[in-house]
């Protein structure tokens, strides 16, 4: 699984990064990012699905494996 934050509709509310620190950063304008390549590990898709859901921007995608 991977996950990807949309740049132009993440606003900033870190909704994210309080779910799943382990997955997203913020830069200095509180904007959100995915980290390490937005590569997710097994333990963590449960974390970054949570996180996408409730992002209020639906900015953040879920790539699942094939
Ligand atoms: S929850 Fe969504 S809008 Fe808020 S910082 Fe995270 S990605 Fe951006």
């Amino acid at each position: 699984m991977k996950i990807v934050v949309d740049q132009e509709e993440c606003q900033g509310h870190n909704r994210c990064v309080v779910i799943a620190p382990e997955l997203f950063d913020t830069d200095d304008y509180g904007y959100a990012h995915e980290m390490e390549g937005g590569v997710v590990p097994p333990e963590l898709e449960e974390k970054a699905r949570l996180a996408a859901a409730n992002c209020p921007e639906s900015a953040i995608t879920i790539i699942e494996d094939n």
